[in-house]
């Protein structure tokens, strides 16, 4: 698998536009001027990778579109070496995101079919993150406690099991709703016992569900 200058170009019209669409976290940014996400896509789809639009994979799943990508990951406010746990590894696109800023990413995917081929692109690219097959509602609690979590399903409550996977001062992101819009919604572990909430614009994503897919 190969990056191409012309997917380069691309790449650097896509952060100019999504600085004109508010995201301003340099770290970011540069996340995603270098990690060719065209490359998590079929490569029949090859001119759609740069557009900032959400795209189907298989299993009837989607790799977000980049502008939610940037988002999330601004409000995870990640710094390098932070351990974070995605929930929904999908193509693998946004843990690659992560992986270049410099975190430790465990990311878990329900659909086998995504979790083998997510890891196959991650590994072929050179970034490294730690993928489970399982249901992320219990997050992984053997190796937390993480400084961020990140759900890039539509969940229609917080799920207890993953607050409590937080370091204090450590941020959840997870946007809250029905299966037709969402709020991006940050949780800060303030203590042992408290949480602050706060809320950062609606979104659609695909659902979070319950179990597994072997196929
Ligand atoms: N982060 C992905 C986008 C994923 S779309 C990317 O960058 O491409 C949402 C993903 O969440 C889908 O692949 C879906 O199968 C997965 N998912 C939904 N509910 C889940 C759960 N309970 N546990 C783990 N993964 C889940």
């Amino acid at each position: 698998m190969t990056d191409t200058f012309e997917a380069k170009g691309k790449r650097k019209k896509l952060v100019e536009e999504l600085r004109l669409k508010g995201i301003i976290d340099e770290d970011v940014l540069r996340a995603i001027d270098i990690v060719p996400r065209h490359l998590f896509m079929d490569p029949a789809f090859l001119s759609h990778a740069y557009v900032d639009k959400a795209f189907p994979l298989t299993s009837g799943q989607t790799i977000s579109q980049p502008y939610t990508v940037a988002v999330q990951s601004s409000l995870l406010k990640v710094k390098k070496r932070d351990k974070i746990l995605e929930i929904g590894t999908g193509s693998g696109y946004q843990a690659a995101i992560l992986a270049a800023m410099g975190a430790k990413v465990y990311t878990i995917e329900r659909h086998r079919e995504l979790f083998v081929k997510a890891q196959r692109t991650l590994t072929s690219l050179g970034y490294s993150a730690d993928f489970f097959y399982g249901d992320g509602y219990e997050g992984k609690p053997q190796y937390g406690p993480y400084d961020g979590i990140i759900i890039t399903a539509a969940a229609q409550e917080i799920p207890v099991a993953l607050l409590q996977q937080l370091k204090t001062g450590g941020r959840l992101v997870i946007p809250i709703g029905s299966s037709s819009s969402q709020v991006m919604t940050v949780v800060i572990r303030t203590g042992e016992e408290s949480f602050e909430h706060t809320e950062h614009g609606n979104f659609i994503f695909v659902p979070m569900l319950k179990g597994t897919v072997n196929g």
